[in-house]
Parts: C-alpha cells; sequence; structure tokens
C-alpha cells in the first residue's frame, strides 16, 4: 500500500522527507504489480521513468506544489513519451509528438506520470468495456464496471495505484465514473483547461478535469492545470482563482437548487436518491437553503448530446485514415477509397463506428437542419435553464448517476440503455457550466459500493463550487474510505 495515498499529504510527507519520492513511486508501482491484474487500469507503465524522475525530486532538481507525487493520465492526453493510443487499434502505435499542455503544467509542477490509463475508445462510453484492449474493473466489485470513459484514472486512484489521476469529460465521463468509484471528480467549465493535446472527440464539449480523494487535492490540480493557453483558441483568459486559500471558508447564505425534473428521471435506483436526499439534508443542517429549481429541457439532454457528440467525433475521427494518421490495412486495395474504408473498418471498434455513422448521418445533407440544428436549439435551451437556475441558488445538488456501478457486460448489448446512465451529466457539458463529483454514501450489502453526489455550478464558479463541496465533505467521511483490492 502507499504510505500516503492522497495528494497533498504525500507532498507534504515528501517535503518533509518523512519519505522520499522514490519510495512512493516505488510504492505505488509495488501496488501496481500487485493488484493491477485483478483491475486493469493501465494501458502503459512508465516505471523507469517514474523512478529517475522520483530520485531528481529526492535530489532536489524538480520541484514545484507536486513535487514527487505519483498521478495517472488517461491515454487520449498526449505525451512525447510512450504511446497515446486512446485505447483504439486505430493508434496502438502512435507516439505522439509533444505534450498536452495539461501534461506539462502537471510536469512542471513535480508531478510524476507513472502510467496512461485505460479509457473507452476514444473516450466514447459509459463503462470502459468498449477499449480495444481490456476492461477495467472496478475495485469495489471486480464484477462491475468502473463508469467511463475515464475508468482506468477512476479505478488505479480507488485501488491506490497512485495518489491522483487525470481524466477528460465530454457527457460525464470524469464525473460518472468518479461516483462509480468513490473518488471526487471534476468537470471544469468549457475554456477553463486547455485542450491542446488532448485528442478530440467532440471538440465543444470536452475539457480535461482532475480526480481525487478529497476536495483539497481536487483544488489543487484544477489550479494547476486551469489556464488561458494561446495552443488553445477555446481556452479563456479568465483570472485562476486561488482555489485552496477559500477552500475552508464556509459559505453563510447558501442556497441549493434540487431540479424538480431530476426527481422524475427513470430507472433511479432508490439506494442513489436516498443518499442524495441524505447529502441535501446535511446541507440543510449546516445551514443552507434548499430551493426548487426547473431545468424544463433536461429530458432532451440525452437526444441533444447523442446528436451533437456523434456529428462532432465523426468530423473530427476523419482524419484517422490510414494516410494522414492511424492504423492501415495490409490487406490489398485496389484504390485509395478502400484503402481509407478498410483501414477505418479494421482501427475503429463497433461503438466508435456507430457514433461516425449516426454523426455523418445527422450531418447529411437534407438531414442537418432536422437533427444538428435540432440539437444546437436545444443546447441554447438548456444553457437557458442553466442560467435562469443560477439567478436562484448557487449550485444545483443531484445524483452523479442514477445507479451505483453496475456488472460488468449489463449493458454492452444495449446502446440506448448505456447512453441513459449520461442522464445527469450531460446537460452541464451541453451548457458548458461547471461540475463536480464526490462520493455521498454507499450501498447496503456485503460488498457495499460508493454512491456520487454531483454538484453544478455556473460558468467559471469553480472556487464556490469546491467550496460547497468541501462544506459537505468537512461534515462527512466517505472520502476516507478504501476498497479492499485483492491480488489476483
Ligand atoms: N458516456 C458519454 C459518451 O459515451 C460521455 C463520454 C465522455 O464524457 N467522454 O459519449
Amino acid at each position: 500500500m502507499l504510505a500516503f495515498d492522497t495528494l497533498i499529504a504525500a507532498r507534504d510527507a515528501i517535503r518533509a522527507r518523512k519519505i522520499s519520492s522514490e519510495e512512493l513511486v516505488r510504492q505505488a508501482l509495488g501496488r501496481i504489480d500487485q493488484v493491477e491484474s485483478n483491475i486493469g487500469a493501465f494501458n502503459s507503465i512508465y516505471r523507469e521513468q517514474a523512478i529517475a524522475q522520483a530520485k531528481e525530486v529526492d535530489a532536489g532538481k524538480r520541484t514545484g506544489p507536486l513535487a514527487g507525487v505519483p498521478i495517472a493520465l488517461k491515454d487520449n492526453l498526449c505525451t512525447s513519451y510512450g504511446t497515446t493510443t486512446c485505447s483504439s487499434k486505430m493508434l496502438e502505435n502512435f507516439k505522439a509528438p509533444y505534450d498536452a499542455t495539461v501534461v506539462k503544467l502537471l510536469e512542471n509542477a513535480g508531478a510524476i506520470a507513472i502510467g496512461k490509463t485505460n479509457l473507452d475508445e476514444f473516450a466514447m462510453g459509459s463503462s470502459t468495456e468498449n477499449s480495444a484492449f481490456k476492461t477495467t474493473k472496478n475495485p469495489w466489485d471486480t464484477s462491475r464496471v468502473p463508469g467511463g470513459s475515464s475508468g482506468g484514472s477512476a479505478a488505479a486512484l480507488a485501488a491506490s495505484m497512485c495518489c491522483a489521476s487525470i481524466g477528460s469529460d465530454t457527457g460525464g465521463s470524469i464525473r460518472q465514473p468518479a461516483s462509480l468509484c468513490g473518488v471526487v471528480g471534476i468537470k471544469p467549465t468549457y475554456g477553463r483547461v486547455s485542450r491542446y493535446g488532448l485528442v478530440a472527440f467532440a471538440s465543444s464539449l470536452d475539457q480535461i478535469g482532475p480526480f481525487a480523494w478529497n476536495i483539497p487535492d481536487a483544488a489543487l490540480l484544477l489550479q494547476i492545470i486551469s489556464g488561458r493557453d494561446p495552443k488553445d483558441s477555446t481556452s479563456v483568459d479568465h483570472p485562476v482563482p486561488d482555489y485552496l486559500a477559500t477552500l475552508e471558508q464556509p459559505l453563510a447564505g447558501l442556497r441549493l437548487g434540487i431540479a424538480r425534473e431530476y426527481q422524475l428521471a427513470e430507472g433511479m435506483d432508490p439506494q442513489v436518491k436516498t443518499a442524495v436526499d441524505a447529502a441535501m439534508q446535511q446541507y440543510q443542517e449546516l445551514g443552507a437553503e434548499v430551493v426548487d429549481v426547473s431545468l424544463p429541457h433536461t429530458e432532451y439532454g440525452i437526444a441533444a448530446y447523442y446528436v451533437i457528440a456523434p456529428c462532432e467525433a465523426s468530423s473530427n475521427l476523419a482524419r484517422y485514415d490510414g494516410v494522414h494518421f492511424g492504423h492501415r490495412t495490409k490487406e490489398p486495395v485496389r484504390d485509395i477509397v478502400e484503402l481509407f474504408s478498410k483501414s477505418r473498418a479494421e482501427g475503429f471498434g463497433e461503438e466508435v463506428q456507430r457514433r461516425i455513422m449516426i454523426g455523418t448521418y445527422s450531418l447529411s445533407a437534407g438531414y442537418g437542419d432536422k437533427y444538428y440544428l435540432q440539437a444546437l436549439k436545444i443546447r441554447a435551451l438548456i444553457k437557458r435553464d442553466f442560467d435562469q437556475a443560477f439567478e436562484k441558488c448557487d449550485a444545483i445538488l443531484c445524483p452523479t448517476s442514477p445507479t451505483p456501478a453496475f456488472r460488468a457486460g449489463e449493458k454492452t448489448g444495449d446502446p440506448l440503455q448505456m447512453y441513459l446512465c449520461d442522464v445527469f451529466t450531460v446537460t452541464c457539458n451541453i451548457a458548458g457550466i461547471a461540475g463536480l463529483s464526490m462520493p455521498c454514501g454507499f450501498t447496503a450489502g456485503p460488498q457495499p459500493l460508493p454512491i456520487g453526489l454531483q454538484l453544478l455550478g455556473p460558468t467559471f464558479g469553480e472556487e464556490k463550487l469546491l467550496r460547497i463541496a468541501r462544506m459537505y465533505e468537512k461534515a462527512t467521511d466517505w472520502h476516507q474510505r478504501r476498497p479492499v483490492v485483492t491480488a489476483k
């Protein structure tokens, strides 16, 4: 096990020389040796590089607010070392020529990337079962999924193979796996974090964000990766507050919104509802006022998302044709068109192909107005719903996922059932606002599963959102629980 399994505690211990970075990194690698065969969180592990970097930290040659702490990166973030596969055969051997801005920022802060984590292929999915390489298991119950698409990052942290990790969230891919794995996950405001070097899925929705065991750790990571980047024109030049400086100040006059529409969601597990209701009560005891808000266009969220995201994906993934980028067929071909189609048929998995077809169809002549433009209109309405709701409250409180972790294989045969997992998370990306998930309880039974509470806040409202989350965290101890992961 790790002597220090959370980020700031590990950083402080290294600083105080209670443990060397090398020792901590070796513990993380040892933990990987012990449990990874049972979890399957990593696509690649950078053993020698991590140890060499840790030695630099111990020698005082590598410094910064994360100096010496082992973290994991989702395998859709470009690194100038190793491969960046997006868990796709298409990019199985892809070596990125540069580092993503987030990767550079973390490296400059002294963090040590011990490996790249598994995901649903090109981040399309909610269970990490769409990876071309392997499925990742939930550390709380290995017969269940860790959520997705950043399931590897969430599981690597939950199984204590690192002290924090990084994911990407297009429709819930940080918050939902955080919820299912019992950790904190943040989807920042669109434009808060640079997307440069994140392999694009749906560019108007994608954001990179942190996974951590607690809110202070997540706040520190967010602070390090936030800010304007000239290499991403959609990153915004909005000041990055010192999130940690204000974090411990509870909010007086806090108003939390409960959306009527979220109460009506189909397929909600009663234990999830009970845990979220209890969290609301806890907030009331902490002095918050609970107000009813209405998000009337929520019911169109999934439909709009599953048009907008595939449309953008079909365009973004056009570059993988075996010539510009990606796997090239070894079969004989008559012409370039056949080269493209064979390469793409071999390189992309079923779900990715489905999305490309939905997107291409929705954008094709005569259908653009009917589907894509229609979805954009819904997008404007969803954004307006949130704007109006945030006039009445500081944050909206709801479940992250309608159910705890489901069984592996349970939804793989039914894409629509899988899409419905995202009912509470997609509208946040559609509107571009900030969202986070934090643990708020566990299911009953011999093998308890974590339940996640989602807090949604207005654009660039991260500072307040984190304070609100911290108020609850301080009053509870869900974030201190750890799964018992056995070696295979
Ligand atoms: N589950 C959603 C999807 O499959 C969200 C994925 C994500 O956020 N990357 O599109």
